[in-house]
């Protein structure tokens, strides 16, 4: 049999359900009706609910399956397909139901003769409190609009087991885990820093108060208003944007605008209308769906990008139902930390700096937008905070840690005082560090230290005067593909660069090429021509990428060649594992600025090229690249990785190796030696370079350049300070001839025996 459309699907069974609904019979009986008016509409022999009662989910009401097994059969969350749909909010569609793994058989049910099994979760703020599913004979998967009509069916569920008390309230809350007391939470931190503050929540809840609508074309002109009210917010919000224009903000609001007048959304949402839900109720619709979808996605990006189209959603939930204000709006108290489940930026934006002291997010990631304007707006964040419904109220107070990711809810007053006192002392630190901005690094016995810093984006570069570092010397221009929704056009990226350069006046900036692939990967641009890669780091990134599709390289040195007009141009190219590659990457240069000459454009007055050490084989052949080299840069998070073959964001293997192992440190020694004589400045410019232990243990091996993150140029400057260079390099030299059983241990001993703090 043909499926029927969704919308006309559950419109049938809506009709037929607000009668149920509008009935003044008991709870049980108005469920056993729905069952039998869903399996009608659907052709299903079997339809049942189960609800949540006492942490299980109980048959309730079912046709087609024995009725001796209603309030019998009872699954625990994460049992059988009802338990693993309940507990992970996620539809199951099944053409064999044994085949499953979850499967649990109860002979109870008198199930042995279905084969095929739907199921969709019946959801309340956010969680299972039931599972909605239908059984058929014959094995055959439900059709896609089919499990829409079930998951519409499943929200007008909610709302009846709602009104009728089916399900405990207090349980649905997630009241159950402790809500006084002091509790720590640990997360993931997205911006470091510190913050104490009161909860606040991003989003007092809005109350679906009607499900089904009374009057469809009533509910479609109220969204069509709504639509036209928020497309309106969205384009005031970009031209006021308060970064200025041509920040990596102007593209994040221009993704926002994209998905705003997005035809497929809209659509969507009419079509939930048009099957018989308020316009709330389809919003809401087509939000659990857009939610569902995210989880199923691997790739953080996109991820991301559905977290704006979520942000977004909200917006118009809270205008279609006049339920208007986010905290935002409602009078911020002074020292808020917001809490959300995810935030877009345009919501970020929304808070008032002054006030705004934290930000906690159940979801998040580096990547995600609202994170680049947070770091923008020097606000820490700790994101993948796992039950902070369940744990905070509004109001309490919480002290958050964003260097160590975590924070304290309701803390004793001695917790408290404990943290101000860190809190207190990490201010006095960074005015001491603030005050080293104009002091040069030269060590105890004269040699002047080059503290340069990393950046990737337009709002990094104020950074660079406030902490007096010497120069940028790892710009990352992918930061800026990975912030567009669409790859960077030439005029762009050529205003970035040149914006940047203007930023830094005197001072160099190195430019990298773009480092994409790996894990940075960018959704509009697909490198290895959809192959899965087992080994993304060691697969098709980086130079290896911009070699073959020559036409993004040649772009970007048009961009940075004419960006950098009249004045030196540092360009370095991520990667290089054999020379052949930089002499190929340096001749896409070469031959753009021929192509430029000839047109008569203002050149660059210099160029300089360099190569990152990242590939340990190219350690092999520096003396035969070292006479085409103006720099090298050492990158140490991937060059360790490779040493050490432990892959660098891999959670078990983040404490195993050492940075400070004799492996690492010889390796780096013979590199820095094999230049020695050849007029190449050599950099560190991994994340090691700004640790102060690590930092030392460089300068004792002859580096005495490093780009580090903004944050530590302050305590490193400090370190260079307080070194004597030849008193290390003669603890160094005999510690990589006769090593210690513990560099780490032997070097920290070294500093504390001269009052060098390392922390
Ligand atoms: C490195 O690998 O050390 C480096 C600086 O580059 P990235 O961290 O961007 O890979
Ligand atoms: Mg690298």
């Amino acid at each position: 049999m043909p499926a029927p459309s969704a919308v006309s699907a559950a419109r049938t069974i809506l009709t037929r359900l607000h009668d149920v609904m509008a009935s003044r019979s008991h709870a049980q009986a108005k469920l056993n009706q729905v069952v039998e008016i869903i399996g009608e509409g659907l052709d299903s022999e079997v339809c049942s609910i189960y609800l949540l009662r006492e942490g299980m989910l109980e048959l309730f009401a079912t046709r087609g399956l024995a009725q001796e097994a209603v309030h019998v059969t009872r699954m625990a969350i994460g049992e059988g397909l009802v338990g693993t749909i309940g507990g992970n909010v996620e539809t199951l569609n099944l053409a064999e139901a044994t085949a499953h793994p979850d499967f649990s058989y109860r002979p109870e049910t008198g199930e042995d003769k279905f084969h095929s099994f739907a199921g969709v979760p019946i959801v309340r703020r956010e969680r299972s409190v039931g599972v909605l599913c239908v059984q058929h004979v014959d094995p055959r998967r439900y059709e896609e609009v089919e499990i829409e009509a079930l998951q519409t069916v499943a929200m007008v569920l909610s709302e009846l087991i709602a009104n009728a008390d089916l399900v405990d309230e207090e349980e649905v809350a997630g009241l159950s885990p402790q809500l006084s007391g002091p509790q720590r939470l640990t997360g993931l931190s997205l911006v470091k820093g510190l913050a104490v503050g009161s909860a606040v929540y991003h989003q007092p809840r809005i109350t679906i108060e009607h499900v089904m609508a009374e009057d469809r074309d009533a509910e479609l002109q109220r969204v069509y208003l709504a639509f036209d009210k928020m497309r309106e917010q969205i384009d005031r919000m970009a031209s006021q944007a308060e970064f200025g224009v041509g920040g990596e903000h102007e593209e994040v609001l221009e993704t926002y605008r994209m998905f705003a007048y997005d035809e497929g959304w809209s659509r969507r949402i009419i079509e939930a209308i048009d099957s018989g839900l308020t316009a709330e109720a389809a919003i809401e619709r087509v939000q659990q769906r857009t939610r569902m979808r995210m989880r199923q996605i691997d790739d953080p990006l996109l991820a991301d990008r559905m977290h704006d189209l979520e942000d977004l959603a909200n917006r118009l939930l809270r205008i279609v139902s006049g339920q208007m204000g986010t905290a935002a709006s409602m009078g911020l108290r002074s020292d808020t930390i917001l809490i959300a489940r995810n935030l877009g930026p345009a919501e970020l934006l929304e808070y008032d700096k002054r006030r705004l002291k934290g930000v906690l997010l159940e979801e998040g990631s580096l990547t995600a937008h609202v994170v680049i304007v947070a770091r923008a707006m020097g606000i820490p964040v700790l994101g993948r905070v796992r039950s902070l419904r369940g744990t905070v109220r509004d109001g309490d107070q919480l002290l958050l840690d964003g260097d160590q990711g975590n924070v304290t809810v309701r803390p004793l007053p001695a917790m408290a005082e404990a943290f101000e006192a860190r809190f207190a002392k990490s201010k006095e630190r960074q005015a001491a560090y603030a005050a080293l901005r104009d002091v040069e690094p030269f060590t105890r016995d004269g040699t002047r230290i080059k503290v340069m810093m990393n950046a990737g984006l337009r709002d990094d570069m104020p950074n660079l005067s406030l902490t007096g570092a010497d120069g940028i010397g790892l710009f990352r221009t992918e930061f800026q593909f990975l912030v567009s929704a669409t790859l960077p056009a030439r005029e762009r990226q050529t205003r970035l660069y040149r914006d940047v350069l203007d930023a830094a006046g005197d001072k160099p900036v190195v430019f990298r090429t773009v480092d994409i692939g790996g894990d940075k990967v960018l959704p509009y641009l697909r490198h290895n021509d959809g192959e899965h890669e087992e080994n993304p780091a060691m697969g098709w990134r980086a130079l290896r990428v911009a070699l073959e599709r020559d036409g993004l390289l040649k772009v970007q040195a048009r961009a940075l060649l004419e960006a950098a007009a009249g004045r030196t141009l540092n360009v370095m190219f991520p990667m290089v594992s054999e020379p052949w590659e930089f002499d190929a990457a340096r001749e896409v240069f070469e031959s753009q600025r021929k192509y430029l000459k000839g047109q008569k454009k203002l050149l660059p007055e210099a160029i300089r090229y360099g190569a990152m050490l990242e590939v340990p084989a190219l350690a092999e052949q520096l003396d035969v690249l070292a006479p085409r080299l103006s720099f090298l840069s050492i990158g140490t998070n991937d060059l360790t990785q490779f040493l050490f073959a432990a892959d660098r964001s891999h959670t078990k293997l983040a404490e195993r190796y050492d940075w400070l192992s004799t492996s690492i440190m010889r390796f780096l020694k013979r590199v820095q030696l094999s230049l020695v004589g050849h007029s190449v400045d050599v950099t560190v410019c991994g994340e090691m370079g700004g640790r102060r232990l690590e930092a030392l243990a460089l300068l004792g091996i002859g580096i005495r350049r490093l780009s580090i993150t903004p944050a530590s140029v302050g305590p490193i400057k400090e370190l260079v300070r307080k070194i004597d260079l030849a008193e290390i390099t003669a603890a160094m030299n005999q510690w990589l001839s006769a090593p210690p059983p513990n560099l780490r241990e032997a070097l920290t001993r070294w500093a504390e025996e001269r009052g060098i703090e390392i922390e």
